[in-house]
Order: structure tokens, then C-alpha cells, then sequence
């Protein structure tokens, strides 16, 4: 089989070895779930339940208030009652308002799903609203609700679905072990995306090190027997081949332009755990409650793939199931070492998009003090999507942000090469963050007026 990539980008070590090939261990049941009410990218929920409350696993306990497209409601990850609402630290370091419940091990087994929904005979517009019900958002990214992605606007077309299992991130296993345990569930969920979009052309990418994992995949596709073309894409292990632009490039040789979307070269990328989680949203009527992640890192002693339910914290996991080497814990990131956050505290929920906590050591972590920009020129070298960081770092911190933007801020995306590089440390990555931010509000406040001056013109 063939092996593609893109120009640029690093050979990172994998840190893969201590997950790697382990099969997915469920949580034990928890004293408690801290749930986040706003995952997703777009307007924000509200609470629908009251302290008191008793919910069960499965019910909606959170939506938007006002309707429209992008909104994904949150749903109870475990039976018990409401014992608080109230702003919690979250893994991108903001406090949002969370809804606490304490678990009845009692009713563990209790759920309260949706019917199933047959996705062969449903309407297109049926399943996307299965989709959104189901509170599905990309679970390997910003949190885009999926039912939006799979609806593309007027004057779009799309002609190609990539599943993404090429997990380029070091430590992180989660899209292996989806891949290894589930792949039925990954086809039938690429076979209801592409049915939903009319498109009928997929491939499923993966870095070569996972080739292993191909003939396995195969199978199910022989066995799904739909008619569709899906085949396996291999990409060679290099990062951030993960990131949408690049595997677009390696699997279609298409290039995304300038601040586009895959839409724009008429694709659409969906992680291989989103894609399971629609086939379960359809076939078991299961909202998105609990999702597969790596803990892992030098500072873990039990490193393992696991299956939790949204909001759960490690710092509840029982020390025979989770055993964290406190004395030796430098930094915790929530996502993998290149995207992720640092977090300031492991007493931080588990969400839709969580795809690890790495619990790293000293040894593990870059020097944190930074120095001068010695205008070597690695960063522009060794950034993927062809920027310069020096430029947009140097605009940045003189406060020019229509510089930082000629530079290619609205373009970048966050992969933190450049920081990795970087033989001064300069934190790049954190001002590029910082600075989309920033943008993101100088826009939305700019559309804020546009909306005061003219009403529904926005
Ligand atoms: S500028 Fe952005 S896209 Fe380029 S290497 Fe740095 S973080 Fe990655
Ligand atoms: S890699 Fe670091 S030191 Fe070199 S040019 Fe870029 S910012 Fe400056």
C-alpha cells in the first residue's frame, strides 16, 4: 500500500509504547461527574435540570436556550441526583458553569437513550437532527457540532469523507484502540456520514504505524458490504498529520486555502471516535456520555486507554485503577503534548474532546525559561501550514494584530511545531492561542454592532 504525506512537519518521538495495544478499560463507577454545560463551539446551553434533581444516565440535562445550528446539547453521564451547579476550572483553563452529580451506584445500570433511529430509512434531515440530539461534536478537536459539518451550505459540494485515525500526537493511543475494538461500529458510522452527504467516496487515514491495523479494517468494509468505496489511506508517522490541512494534502493532494475549510476542496474530515459515536447515536439511540482516552506519561503509573463518562476527574479513579506518582508530577495536559493544555490542576472533568491526560516528569517537559529569538529561522522551517512564527510572534507582542493577521495568525493551527523547535523556547504556540482569541472577540464584537445597527443582517 502506498504511504502519502505532506511537505514539512517532524518525526516526533512516538511515547506511544506504555498504551500502546491495550485494550480499553472502563472506569469503575465514581462518587461523582462534574459536567461542563458548554463543550461545544457555538451558543452556549443552559441548565435544564435544578439542584435536587434526580436524572438518569442518557437524559438531556443541558441545551441552548435560543435554537440554531450550532448548538449541541449535553446529556447525564451517569444516574444520581443534581447536587450542584456552578463554575468549575475546565481544561482550557476558564471556569464554566458545570452541573455536579452524585452518583446512586444503585442505578448504574439505568439509562434513558434515545429510541434507536434506522439510519437507512430515516430522512437526511432525520439523522442530522439524531446528530445534534445527540450532543455530537467533533471529539477530536475544537468541539464542532458534527450535524453542522454534515450540512454543508448552499454552493458547497463535497466528494470525499476522511475518517481521521492518523493520531499524531506522542503518548496518545485512543484513535488505535477505537480502530482495534470497534471498526464495525467505525464503518457503519463513515456509511450513515456518507449516506446523510449523498457522498460516496471515503478513506480511512491512518499513520503507518499503524499499518498493522489495515487488513482488520478491511474486513468490515468487505463485510458492510454497502457499495460504497471506502479503502485505508496509510500516511507516513510524521506530525502534525493529524491536523485536517494535512491529511487532505497527503490522502486527495488537494490543498485548503487560505483561511478555508475542507469544504472548500470538497471534503470533509470526521475523527474515527466521532464516526462511532454517530453509529451508536443511530443504532443503540446512545447520546455522546462517555468517550475513550489515554492517560499515560512518566508521572502516571498505571498508563491505560479508558473508557469514561463525560465529567469524571482522575483525581476520583480509585489508586488501585489509577495510580499517579504525585512526587514526581510536573506538568498535566489535557490533550496531547502539542495541542493540549497545561492544566494547573488533575481535579479538572473529563470532556467530549478530551482525548488524553498526560501526567508528564520533569525529564519529559522543555525548559520552561525562555530566552531571545536568535532569528535562526527553524520555526518558519518546520511550520506545516507555511507560516512565519517569528513574524507573527514579533506582531504579536508589539500589540499589531493586522500584522500578526498578514503574517498567517488566522492560519495557524496551533500544532505548537514551532515552539517544539524553537532553541530559545519562545512560547509561540500560547501567543498564537491568545492571539485567536483575541481576534475571535475583536470579530464577534465587530458583528455585535453589525447586529445592533441592522437587525438579522449579521
Ligand atoms: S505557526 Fe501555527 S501552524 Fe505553524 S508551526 Fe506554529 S503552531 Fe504550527
Ligand atoms: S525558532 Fe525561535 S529563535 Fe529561531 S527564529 Fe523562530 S522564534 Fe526565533
Amino acid at each position: 500500500m502506498a504511504v502519502s504525506t505532506f511537505k514539512r512537519g517532524l518525526k516526533l518521538p512516538a511515547r506511544k509504547q506504555a498504551t500502546e495495544g491495550k485494550s480499553v478499560e472502563l472506569v469503575p463507577v465514581l462518587p461523582q461527574v462534574v459536567i461542563p454545560i458548554n463543550q461545544h463551539f457555538g451558543a452556549p446551553n443552559e441548565p435544564l435540570v435544578n439542584v435536587g434533581d434526580h436524572v438518569t444516565r442518557g437524559q438531556k440535562i443541558a441545551d441552548a436556550v435560543t435554537p440554531g445550528p450550532l448548538t449541541a446539547p449535553v446529556h447525564a453521564s451517569v444516574s444520581g441526583t443534581v447536587k450542584k451547579i456552578e463554575p468549575r476550572l475546565q481544561q482550557n483553563n476558564t471556569g464554566g458553569i458545570c452541573i455536579i452529580i452524585e452518583t446512586d451506584p444503585a442505578e448504574a445500570a439505568g439509562q434513558a437513550f434515545m429510541p434507536p433511529l434506522d439510519p437507512w430509512t430515516c430522512t437526511r434531515e432525520e439523522a442530522l437532527e439524531r446528530i445534534r440530539d445527540a450532543g455530537i461534536i467533533g471529539m477530536g478537536g475544537a468541539g464542532f457540532p458534527v450535524h453542522v459539518k454534515l450540512n454543508p451550505p448552499p454552493g458547497k459540494t463535497v466528494d470525499l469523507i476522511i475518517a481521521d485515525g492518523a493520531e499524531c500526537e506522542p503518548y496518545l493511543t485512543t484513535d488505535e484502540a477505537v480502530m482495534t475494538e470497534k471498526p464495525h461500529l467505525l464503518i457503519t458510522g463513515l456509511a450513515i456520514v456518507m449516506r446523510i452527504t449523498g457522498v460516496r467516496r471515503a478513506i480511512i487515514g491512518m499513520e503507518d504505524n499503524k499499518a498493522s491495523l489495515a487488513p482488520m479494517i478491511e474486513r468490515e468494509i468487505r463485510l458492510n458490504d454497502s457499495g460504497l468505496d471506502i479503502s485505508i489511506g496509510l500516511c507516513r508517522t510524521r506530525y502534525p498529520q493529524g491536523g485536517e490541512k494535512m491529511l487532505i494534502k497527503a490522502l486527495a493532494d488537494r490543498e485548503v486555502p487560505s483561511g478555508g475549510l475542507p469544504m472548500d476542496v470538497h471534503c470533509i474530515v470526521q475523527n474515527v471516535g466521532t464516526l462511532v459515536a454517530i453509529a451508536e447515536a443511530f443504532t443503540l439511540g446512545k447520546p455522546l456520555i462517555d468517550r475513550d482516552l489515554t492517560v499515560s506519561g512518566g508521572a502516571c503509573k498505571t498508563p491505560k486507554n479508558i473508557r469514561a463518562p463525560i465529567g469524571a476527574m482522575i483525581t476520583d479513579f480509585p489508586p488501585e485503577f489509577m495510580d499517579i506518582d504525585e512526587g514526581n508530577l510536573k506538568k498535566i495536559i489535557f490533550g496531547g503534548p502539542m495541542m493540549g493544555n497545561a492544566v494547573a490542576s488533575a481535579a479538572i472533568p473529563i470532556q467530549k474532546n478530551t482525548s488524553g491526560i498526560i501526567l508528564m516528569t520533569k525529564a519529559e517537559t522543555l525548559a520552561d525559561a525562555e530566552g531571545t529569538c536568535i532569528r535562526c529561522g527553524r520555526c518558519i522551517r518546520n511550520c506545516s501550514c507555511r507560516l512565519s512564527p517569528v513574524s507573527m510572534n514579533i506582531a504579536l507582542e508589539s500589540g499589531d494584530m493586522d500584522e500578526a493577521i498578514r503574517a498567517g495568525l488566522p492560519d495557524c493551527i496551533e500544532c505548537g511545531s514551532c515552539s517544539y523547535v524553537c532553541p530559545a523556547r519562545i512560547k509561540l504556540v500560547q501567543r498564537f492561542r491568545v492571539g485567536k482569541q483575541r481576534l475571535q472577540a475583536v470579530k464577534a464584537q465587530a458583528a455585535g454592532k453589525r447586529e445592533a445597527a441592522a437587525p438579522g443582517k449579521v
